[in-house]
């Protein structure tokens, strides 16, 4: 028989033994706590099967799901799986614990399924559990073909009010633009990028790199797999956001976690956030607020002509670029200013002007105009350039704090 025919014969027969199992409910689902990096608060958990025979010899799921994989019964499995979590979290309801949102694997087939999004809303909908309580976690290797389809339906996932986690990322050979052209809200660096203790220089460039990329995204961060203290120190550095993994939990019977969520929180204590914050995530936090109080911020180099926008959200004007040659942004910024105004903003912040005031010792030069938004009208907006150092270089910066006033 050709290996591919012997794969979906081999497959079509383990559905027949996972259906059997599943109307016996041998088929059971444990729960594995995520934990916030920083308070170890309990903050979700993933279903993950198991199949337990009559005999009570446990099969785990990497011994039939890549089989079952290979043909429809996965997708059995997977809604099963979804169904025992809406039963579960409406006994949770019912004996008034205090839950949190459940994480359900779905194969990549449920993306070319007729009607997913209804068939996933139906079954969610029959215990009137909350589309928030539960999370979809699909599998990077799930993006790299077919894209588009799969695209598709992680839209129409979210907009039915579910969240979306991108499962097992980092793992497989998908590129960082699916996840840029891909709207989701979580994504799950794949355990493989952690060695035991993070030690390797290379390893936490890569990490490093990949987690400023997922919260510049403004994505959730869950690291799994995390099992020593050492892989949980260097990830509170990168500021990951949650931590699944033996550490601090093994995947549990819904009996034990259910007396998890009864405590309402981990076995570890919790320790001030203040002593476990890293100074990375401190600095992060600093910066949230700064980008809270200024719409627009900007980096320049004044020595070089050039600038780089770092936040750019809500400002009265839209339409700036986001790098480029600072002199053009000036001009810019002019030609939206009220007429009367142009000519004090292109003065104040010209090139040579701004290096007066540097070489004066001014610590920041700053100047009110009103600036007219999309909508036509005017505002006051205040522009506070701020002369700045980067110890490796003798070019003048500044960074331009821009708020509205109104
Ligand atoms: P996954 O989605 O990546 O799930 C995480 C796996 O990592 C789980 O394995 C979990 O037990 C394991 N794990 C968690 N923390 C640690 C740790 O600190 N160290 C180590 N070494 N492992 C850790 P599990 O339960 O054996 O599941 C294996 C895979 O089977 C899952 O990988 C998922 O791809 C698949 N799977 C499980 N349940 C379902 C399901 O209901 N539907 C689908 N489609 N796939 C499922
Ligand atoms: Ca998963
Ligand atoms: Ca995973």
């Amino acid at each position: 028989m050709p290996e591919r025919t012997a794969a979906k014969a081999g497959a079509d027969e383990l559905y027949t033994g996972i259906r059997r199992a599943m109307e016996n409910r041998e088929l059971t689902v444990y729960y594995q706590p995520k934990f916030d990096a920083l308070t170890g608060k309990m903050t979700g958990a993933e279903a993950l099967v198991r199949w337990i025979r009559p005999d009570g010899t446990m099969v785990m799921p990497g011994d039939f799901i890549p089989c079952l994989e290979e043909s429809e019964g996965i997708l059995a499995l997977d809604w099963y799986v979804l169904r025992e979590v809406c039963a579960f979290l409406n006994r949770q309801r019912e004996a008034q614990i205090h839950s949190v949102p459940i994480a359900v694997n779905f194969s990549r087939r449920h993306a070319f399924e007729e009607h997913f999004v209804s068939r996933l809303c139906e079954i969610v909908d029959e215990l009137s559990i909350p589309h928030k309580w539960i999370e979809a976690e699909i599998t990077e290797s799930a993006l790299t073909d077919q894209s588009d389809k799969i695209a598709d339906s992680i839209r129409a996932i979210r907009d039915a009010g579910f969240r979306v986690a991108i499962d097992d990322f980092g793992s497989g050979l998908s590129s960082l633009s699916f996840v840029k052209d891909i709207s989701v809200d979580v994504l799950k660096i794949d355990k493989s990028l952690l060695s035991r203790n993070c030690e390797d220089e290379k390893e936490r460039i890569v990490l490093e790199s990949i987690f400023n990329f997922a919260h510049r995204l403004k994505l959730t961060t869950v690291a799994e797999g995390v099992e020593t203290r050492e892989q949980l120190g260097f990830l509170r550095t990168c500021d990951c956001k949650i931590i699944q993994g033996f550490l601090f939990a093994k995947p549990m019977p819904e009996q034990d976690f259910t007396e998890l969520c009864r405590k309402g929180n981990t076995e570890e204590p919790t320790e001030d956030i203040l002593v476990t914050q890293a100074p990375s995530s401190a600095t992060q936090l600093l910066l949230d607020a700064v980008f809270t109080r200024y719409a627009l911020v900007i980096l320049a180099n004044l020595t070089r002509n050039s600038f780089y926008m770092m936040e750019y959200e809500n400002f009265t004007s839209t339409s700036c670029p986001s790098t480029g040659v600072f002199d053009e942004l000036i001009q810019h910024g002019a030609s939206t200013m009220h007429p009367e105004d142009r000519e004090l903003f292109r003065n104040t912040f010209s090139i040579p002007n701004l290096m007066a005031a540097y070489n004066r010792g001014e610590k920041c030069v700053s100047v009110v105009t009103r600036q007219i938004g999309d909508d036509g009208v005017y505002r006051r907006v205040e522009t506070a350039d701020y002369f700045v150092k980067n110890p490796s270089v003798d070019d003048v910066l500044v960074i331009a704090l821009c708020h509205n006033l109104e």
